[in-house]
């Protein structure tokens, strides 16, 4: 269409010209060529020529090509002829060789025999240069009409390898999103300036689990605080590479807890220039808390082996004391003390291995109504060994019958921690007073010693898992410092209490508080 406007406007400013300085013979014929150069024009503006089969569209050239004889023959204005060249090559770009050939065949001939008939001839030279001139720069038309066409070719399929190669990314990245969405653990990618490019759907669920506990961040200890910039999100972010470091996010014992484990690592191009990081982290809450429990549990068993421990040796003692044993007997019994004996080294050390458990315990009980005095006074027994190696008294005149409803070897265990601690820190040739009594309210256990009392700065802490006071520490007396914790543990477990009264140099009191059987709902 854009070449017919350009040719036809060329013709009628060639008729104009015709017009105005030529001498027009036949104006009939003139005014045909007028004619037909509309027709022409108009057909390529109207006609939907993209409907068409493709032999329609030489219509239009056709057309040109009477037009311009028309012209031709119309005045006496030279070279309008020329004007042919404009329709060959416009054939050869639209139908090629086909084109070029039938173009220039008509031309060359319509050329020749509209000279013939001329009254004035012209020169053989003209006769073959003219026709010689459309027909060079048709096929000059024609070889860049068949280039373009390579070019085109060319350019069709690479663009259809690119669109090919865009389709097979698209799949793939859209496979990658998938895996990478299916997977139950976060990843993010980012660049060399930290800036996220690639995250999944775990990890913006575990994202959402930070945001939600951002204020209380501890370390792998699951106690120590730690600061935002610490992170391993930020940490990844500034280059740092680690391995499964665990974060816990929310208060140490509060409800909906969460522990992360995230790996970084750095990612290289093939020159292996550093192009960013990735990070993948998962929720190791479960696993966290099941290995936490179970080194509880560790630590409380290796814990309450200790008490009876204790008292076996002190017994074995106390009978190895005795000058009237035989010798057999005697070696049978020291065999004893020294198992026993290594018995408590192993539990020592199970203690100190699992010594970076700080999580609390979960306390079972099996309460029933029983009478709390007779725990209180076997465990009274049972430390009088200990106490009289150590020229101590423990006196029980103050334990009264009380009954409440209490799992009665916990309650044991708790009377044994406080009773060994009466012992160990006591002094030496000092008394212990044990009590049990029974207000109507709550049955009260009292174990009372006269020694060096506790700092009032200690005691705060003192029911916290293998918190042992500093001046203590300082000491040559064993401990692990969880017999107080798991103590309060089991007390409150029956919905009671531990208090502690003491002063540094007057001794300390330590008073379990249960309710009373007659205060228990439903008795
Ligand atoms: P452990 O005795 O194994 O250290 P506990 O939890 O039983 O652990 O006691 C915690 C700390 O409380 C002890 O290390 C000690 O500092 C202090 N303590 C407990 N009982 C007494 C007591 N009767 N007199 C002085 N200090 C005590």
């Amino acid at each position: 269409m854009i070449f017919q406007l350009l040719l036809g406007s060329v013709m009628l400013l060639s008729a104009v010209v015709i017009v105005t300085v030529g001498d027009v013979h036949h104006p009939a014929v003139l005014a045909a060529g007028f004619a037909v150069t509309f027709l022409a024009t108009a057909l390529s503006l109207v006609v939907p020529w993209d409907r068409l089969p493709r032999w329609a569209h030489a219509m239009i050239p056709a057309l040109d090509f009477i037009a311009i004889g028309l012209f031709r023959e119309s005045s006496d204005v030279g070279g309008l002829g020329l004007l042919w060249a404009l329709v060959a090559m416009w054939a050869a770009w639209s139908f090629g060789i086909i084109g070029t050939a039938i173009s220039v065949t008509a031309i060359s001939v319509t050329y020749w025999w509209l000279n013939l008939l001329a009254p004035e001839p012209i020169a053989a030279g003209v006769a073959v240069i003219f026709p010689l001139i459309i027909g060079v720069l048709a096929v000059i038309t024609l070889v860049m009409a068949q280039r373009a066409d390579g070019q085109r070719t060319l350019l069709e399929r690479q663009s259809h390898a690119l669109q090919q190669a865009a389709t097979r990314a698209r799949e793939q990245e859209n496979l990658l999103a998938g895996v990478l969405d299916a997977v139950d653990f976060g990843v993010v990618r980012f660049d060399s300036d930290g800036v996220t490019t690639v995250t999944n759907e775990t990890h913006h669920t575990l994202q959402q689990t930070r945001d939600c506990a951002a204020a209380a961040v501890y370390r792998a200890d699951g106690v120590t605080p730690l600061e935002l910039d610490d992170l391993p999100l930020a940490r990844a972010r500034r280059g740092e590479t680690f391995d499964s470091e665990l974060v816990w996010y929310g208060e140490p014992g509060g409800a909906g807890r969460r522990a992360l484990q995230a790996t970084a690592r750095r990612v290289t191009d093939p020159s292996g220039a550093d192009v960013g990081g990735i990070m993948v982290s998962r929720d190791a809450t479960a696993e966290q808390l099941a290995l936490r429990a179970r080194e509880d549990l560790i630590a409380s068993v290796s814990h309450e082996l200790r008490t009876p421990l204790t008292s076996i040796l002190g017994y074995l003692e106390l009978a190895l004391d005795d000058e009237a044993l035989t010798a057999p007997t005697r070696r049978g019994l020291q065999v004893a003390e020294r198992n026993a004996g290594r018995l408590l080294e192993l539990i020592a050390e199970v203690l100190t291995a699992s010594a970076d458990s700080r999580l609390g315990i979960e306390v079972r009980i099996a309460p029933q109504p029983a009478e709390v005095s007779e725990p209180v006074l076997a465990a009274i027994e049972a430390a009088q060994p200990r106490a009289r190696a150590r020229g101590m008294t423990i006196d029980g005149a103050g334990v009264e019958h009380a009954r409440a409803n209490v799992d009665l070897p916990r309650v044991r265990q708790v009377i044994d921690n406080l009773l060994g601690n009466a012992v160990k820190y006591g002094n030496g040739d000092g008394r212990i007073d044990v009590g049990c009594t029974d207000d109507g309210d709550h049955v009260w256990i009292a174990v009372r010693d006269d020694g060096p009392g506790i700092a009032a700065e200690d005691i705060p802490r003192l029911f916290e898992r293998f918190y042992r006071s500093e001046r203590v520490r300082k000491t040559s007396i064993h401990g692990s410092g969880l017999g107080l914790a798991i103590s309060r543990d089991i007390v409150r477990a029956h919905r009671g209490d531990i208090l502690v009264r003491s002063e540094p140099g007057s001794g300390s009191t330590f008073l379990v508080r249960l309710p009373s059987l007659a205060t228990e709902p439903g008795a």
